[in-house]
């Protein structure tokens, strides 16, 4: 059975065409699916008897089945989905002042191995189809209709999993949900963090210059950021530098640093002091992260976030403190799942 939710329009149309169809009837159908949120072919109206059938025999329009839902006092509404393969994701529905976003998750699991991150707890089983990514944003689309609120209006691909080690997949979902005729969210509107598989970048600038890219530093050297991040031993500061520079020169575009602060192990202010001289002249702002709580794990939350945000100020660098959404729900990374998955 193929998956409506691995088509773009064009894909729709050339599908449809080659099955004898018309290709206006891709319109109807994503019509159907993307502005009325129905998703039983029999109920699409104005289609002919002979493409429902078709459509019933070859395709299903599958839907993520909702294992918890848990809404937090800020708004932010947390979802364990259960895919058909009895495997369980997280996504994350956030409000802000410039509307709803949404924080997608691209892999069961995660093989990077952070150590201050719930996910890496849990190894990767296996990728994401594009649809399971697509059905994401459905899903919570479809939620927020119900209720008569708007729509998604911003995508962070910041769940579980490390997206540049499923390029071909989130490709997919990149242009699916950029379609104007479907989900329609502009690539201004879409930020995809990785914790630095530099050895995709040149396929990331051909593919997808307009997206935002956000890059997990973490630390202002390669001796504290490889004893939290393995993945430093691949691909290390000096390289996500020089492949930051190529990104920025061939797309013009602002590059985002995260950056986790965990009490004595990167946020010090000679840390910032030297996150500053690394990072200066580089288009860029840091994203400071007051560190989640994670079970398993000896980290402690800062207490010097405001004066690291101070010392990369003095120096000129822009930088932001990242708002915090949904902290009594178990919001942030990969907590949800790792709670109520058997390890
Ligand atoms: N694999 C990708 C995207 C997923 S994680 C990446 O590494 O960027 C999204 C962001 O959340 C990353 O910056 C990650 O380092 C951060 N993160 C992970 N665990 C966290 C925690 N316990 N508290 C705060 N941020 C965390």
């Amino acid at each position: 059975m193929l998956n409506f939710f691995n088509y773009t329009l064009k894909d729709l149309q050339d599908l449809l065409i080659e099955n004898g169809f018309k290709k206006f009837n891709a319109q109807q159908v994503f019509d159907w699916v993307y502005k009325k949120f129905e998703t039983n072919f029999n109920k699409m109206s104005n289609l002919s008897k002979s493409l429902i059938t078709w459509l019933n025999e070859n395709m299903h329009i599958s839907c993520l089945s909702e294992e918890i839902k848990l809404v937090s006092k800020d708004g932010t509404t947390k979802f364990l989905f259960k895919l058909e393969d009895g495997n369980k994701i997280e996504t994350v529905l956030m409000n802000f002042d410039y509307g709803n976003s949404i924080c997608v998750t691209t892999q069961v699991g995660c093989n990077m191995g952070c150590k201050f991150c719930a996910s890496g707890q849990l190894k990767k089983i296996r990728n994401l189809e594009a649809a399971e990514i697509v059905m994401q944003v459905y899903h919570l689309n479809k939620y927020l209709h119900e209720k008569g609120e708007d729509l998604i209006r911003n995508i962070v691909v910041m769940g579980i999993g490390e997206p540049l080690d499923n390029y071909e997949n989130l490709s997919k979902f990149l242009n699916i949900v950029r379609d104007d005729h479907g989900i329609g969210i502009g690539s201004r509107k879409i930020t995809v963090s990785t914790c630095g598989l530099v050895n995709r970048f040149d396929d990331w600038i051909r593919d997808f210059p307009q997206v935002g890219l956000a890059i997990s530093l973490h630390a202002p050297n390669n001796e504290i950021r490889s004893k939290i991040m393995p993945i430093n031993n691949a691909y290390n500061i000096n390289d996500i530098i020089s492949n930051v520079n190529k990104y920025i020169k061939a797309t013009n575009r602002r590059i985002t640093f995260e950056y986790i602060l965990i009490d004595g192990i990167n946020d010090s202010d000679a840390c910032a002091h030297e996150l500053a001289e690394l990072v200066k002249g580089i288009l860029c702002y840091i994203n400071l992260i007051p560190w989640n709580p994670v079970d398993n794990t000896t980290f402690k939350r800062s207490h010097n976030v405001r004066r690291f945000y101070e010392v990369l100020r003095k120096h000129g660098i822009t930088a932001t403190v990242r708002q915090e959404k949904g902290s009594d729900i178990n919001s942030s990374c990969g907590q949800l799942r790792a709670k109520n998955e058997k390890k």
